[in-house]
């Protein structure tokens, strides 16, 4: 089977690895180069976390996920996986990390309750005063994405797949199917899969999707040199409320900690205003300040901005239409499922599974079974 895949993000290189290796003929087109430093998957690192609120549906595919870049570190040869552990704070008004903890307990995923004063203790560079408790796991991580991306460029090259950058796709034909190329050249397939990131608006428009581009702003951060070590060793931070608040990623590789805003501003084009300006790396830095003891010690050392492509309930969208699957809506947390969505993707293309459920099982639907089964499983 011959597929084209638009889009080399994390959703796109993953579909094409899973095709390839089941034997499928795959050409992958990218819009700038691969990976593009414009999509939203391209920046040192993405979090992998179990506490997911209320929603136990993605809460219990993130055993799936992890499944999934077992099997994507064993092709590449290495893993591209740095384990943090995860800690979530919770203020006087039950929210996101309550109902963390209450979903972490229906599915029985190991974690522990810390007390303000034991989150204090643990982590003395926190301030915690509105701290009422926290929720700690051993488990959760970072994913080094932009090494995720290359190495599967070279994997992708290295299996025969075609991989043409700089080449815009202007026009899908689902029925035919094939792709109208920026050259005018038409690119013929028997299946499309088309992963665009913030841009499916711009090629996916009958009918549009319900997904918005959202710009966001993240910060690299530099720690007073006494406290250089403990942020190499800190595990994520997860400090959000429902309408405002920041994570933090440790210092991973030498990256140094990256800050981000919890919050969607839901406005902004992909391709434009790709430089954040001083006031929107201060404002990112500041949803800090009172959460770091000696805040005023800290330096903003790069802001950079991302995308996200937001649907209004943060769900995932895979649909079929004729004979293309559109993969969109990964909102601010696809990437971490970006591996067990390529898998997916392609067993229900390849005939190996049923398509019904797949668009259920991306949107969280918590009554769908395991699409990537687990090691020793015969299925
Ligand atoms: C700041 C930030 C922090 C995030 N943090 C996390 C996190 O901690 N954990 C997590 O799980 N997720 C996180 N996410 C979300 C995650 O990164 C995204 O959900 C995921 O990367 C989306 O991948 P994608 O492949 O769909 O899109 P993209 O990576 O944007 O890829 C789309 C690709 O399609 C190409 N393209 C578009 N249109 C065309 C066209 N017409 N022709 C040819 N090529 C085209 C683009 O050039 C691009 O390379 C974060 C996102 C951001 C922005």
């Amino acid at each position: 089977m011959r597929v084209a895949v638009v889009g080399a993000g994390i959703m796109g290189l993953s579909t094409a690895w899973a095709l390839a290796r089941s034997g499928a003929t795959v050409t992958v087109l990218d819009q700038g180069s691969i990976p593009n430093p414009l999509g939203s998957s391209c920046d040192r690192h993405r979090l992998i976390r179990y506490p997911y609120g209320a929603s136990a549906g993605y809460a219990r595919r993130v055993e799936e996920a992890y499944r999934a870049w077992d099997i994507l570190w064993k092709d590449l040869g290495q893993s591209y996986y740095r384990p943090t552990g995860t800690l979530a704070l919770e203020g006087a008004r039950a929210g996101w990390t309550t109902d963390s903890r209450d979903t972490l307990d229906l599915l029985g995923v190991p974690h522990s309750v810390l007390s303000r004063h034991e989150v204090s203790r643990r982590f003395p560079y926190l301030r915690c005063d509105d701290v009422e408790w926290a929720l700690y796991l051993e488990s959760g991580g970072a994913l080094l994405a932009q090494g995720i991306l290359t190495a599967l460029r070279q994997d992708l090259d290295s299996r025969g797949v075609t991989l043409r950058s700089q080449t815009q796709v202007v026009e899908l034909d689902p029925a035919s199917p094939s792709l109208r190329l920026g050259t005018g050249e038409r690119l013929e397939a028997d299946r499309i899969v088309v992963a665009a990131g913030p841009w499916t608006g711009e090629l996916v428009t009958q009918p549009p999707l319900p997904v918005q581009p959202s710009r966001q702003v993240v910060v690299y951060i530099e720690p007073p040199p006494e406290l250089r070590d403990t942020w190499r060793h800190t595990p994520m931070i997860l400090d959000v409320g429902s309408a405002s608040g920041f994570y933090s990623v440790p210092d991973v590789d030498g990256h140094g900690p990256k800050i981000g805003d919890h919050t969607f501003s839901l406005t902004g084009a992909p391709s434009q205003e790709r430089d954040p300006t001083d006031a929107e790396g201060q404002a990112v830095f500041q949803l800090c300040a009172n959460r770091l003891v000696d805040f005023e010690r800290y330096r903003l050392r790069e802001a950079r901005s991302c995308f996200y492509t937001v649907h209004a309930d943060e769900r995932f969208i895979i649909q079929e239409r004729d004979k293309a699957w559109i993969l969109a809506g990964f909102s601010g947390h696809g990437f971490k499922f970006g591996a067990a969505m390529g898998l997916a993707t392609a067993d229900v293309i390849l005939g190996h599974r049923d398509p019904e459920g797949l668009a259920l099982w991306a949107a969280g639907d918590e009554q769908q079974p395991a699409r990537i089964p687990p090691p020793d499983s015969t299925n």
